[in-house]
């Protein structure tokens, strides 16, 4: 899936130095060209939407910004693209587009809010937290949450079967109503959601018994989540039809399922990367030999050279954690040898040290017996 994406400067048509206020302007502009809405059925426009959207989704984030100055497009393939429903968060797009649109299509969104045609539920958003082994892996999991299902009784429609909805008085069925205050700069007219109705243009006389009128049943529901293989912590899987019921026969929401991951004792992730420490007998250090390294896919013997020293660093290639992207490519673990110095010795083990260390400067070991002699000699 190695797309030729464009440079998301060049997206926006901005410098690499630009200013937040810069690149919100630039997106601004662009997005009011090839909005969905303003030019209905072209793709070519949805195209270059969506890669401005996602172009502003990175340079308007600090922190995606900073990854993305360093590592390019890189910074975020674990994040994006895959089947599976794994995509670039349009979902977080909500809160640019408010922040965006709020005051670019001024009554758009409560346009959208009251208009009668279908229109799609909202996200739902939940978490769940997963060990390490199980993001280096993927998972199946269960999750069980309470979700709003159309009630079957009125059909949604809240009213008590045999009755039906009433269009409200007060707003005409709009659900909006115009509200003229006078304010510092003169009269505002300000379109506020209908008190009456609550912004759904119908009053219900007769509610329905089984949803109190709401239109919705909450129930308790099993969700099974794919975690994919090489999921990194705060990453999100989106799941299809499982956020709120949409309206009007819209299509239902998604749930947006953020992942936790559990920090392990002994592997530190960084991408996908694993770090650790492992221990390194000093005789093996000395010596060289086989040293048992842990690693996600269980232990391994590494061979040392002899007169590894400690701190050394090894590498042990595709033991890392697997691309989202491709679970047959994965990073690797990069071990720091730590040379254990031994804090229990037998005598016997004591004097071949002994031995030893008179090999290296070239005196002759000293007897334990004449030794304890000076010992006492001194003390008297
Ligand atoms: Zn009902
Ligand atoms: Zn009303």
């Amino acid at each position: 899936m190695a797309e030729n994406k464009r440079d998301y400067y060049e997206v926006l048509g901005v410098a690499k130095t630009a200013s937040d206020d810069e690149i919100k302007k630039a997106y601004r502009q662009l997005a009011k060209k090839y909005h969905p809405d303003m030019n209905p059925g072209d793709k070519e426009a949805e195209a270059k939407f969506k890669e401005a959207s996602e172009a502003y989704a990175i340079l308007s984030d600090p922190e995606k910004k900073r990854q993305y100055d360093q590592f390019g497009h890189a910074a975020f393939e674990q994040g994006g693209g895959g089947a599976g429903g794994f995509d670039f968060n349009m979902g977080d797009m909500g809160d640019i587009f408010g922040d965006i649109f709020g005051d670019l299509f001024g009554g758009g969104r409560s346009r959208q809010r009251t208009s009668n045609g279908p229109m799609k539920g909202a996200n739902l958003r939940t978490g769940i937290r997963i060990t390490f082994e199980e993001a280096v892996f993927g998972t199946e999991k269960e999750l069980e949450l309470n979700l709003k299902d159309q009630c079957e009784k009125c059909h949604g429609t809240g009213a008590k079967p045999g009755t039906s909805a009433e269009s409200c008085k007060k707003c005409n069925g709009s659900g909006q109503v115009t509200v003229t205050q006078q304010s510092l700069f003169g009269m505002v007219r300000q379109v506020r959601p209908c008190p009456d109705c609550g912004g759904t243009g119908k009053i219900i006389r007769e509610k329905c018994p089984d949803c109190y009128g709401t239109g919705y049943i909450t129930k308790r529901k099993k969700i099974q989540v794919s975690i994919p293989a090489g999921i990194d912590d705060g990453q999100s899987i989106r799941i299809r039809d499982k956020g709120e019921p949409g309206i009007n026969g819209g299509e239902r929401g998604d749930l947006l399922v953020e992942v936790a991951v559990s920090s392990h004792p002994i592997f530190q992730r960084e991408g996908v990367d694993i770090y650790s420490s492992a221990p390194l007998s000093f005789t093996t250090a000395a010596l060289g030999g086989d040293v048992r390294i842990s690693t996600v896919d269980g232990d391994v013997l590494y061979t040392v050279k002899p007169g590894t020293q400690t701190d050394t660093k090894v590498r042990l290639r595709g033991k890392g954690v697997p691309s989202l992207r491709n679970k047959q490519v994965r990073g690797d673990h990069y071990v720091n040898l730590v040379v254990q110095v031994p804090t229990k010795l037998t005598s016997e083990q004591k004097e071949l040290l002994q031995k030893l260390d008179a090999s290296f400067s070239g005196k002759p070991v000293e007897e334990e017996s004449t030794k304890e002699k000076k010992k006492s000699f001194f003390k008297k």
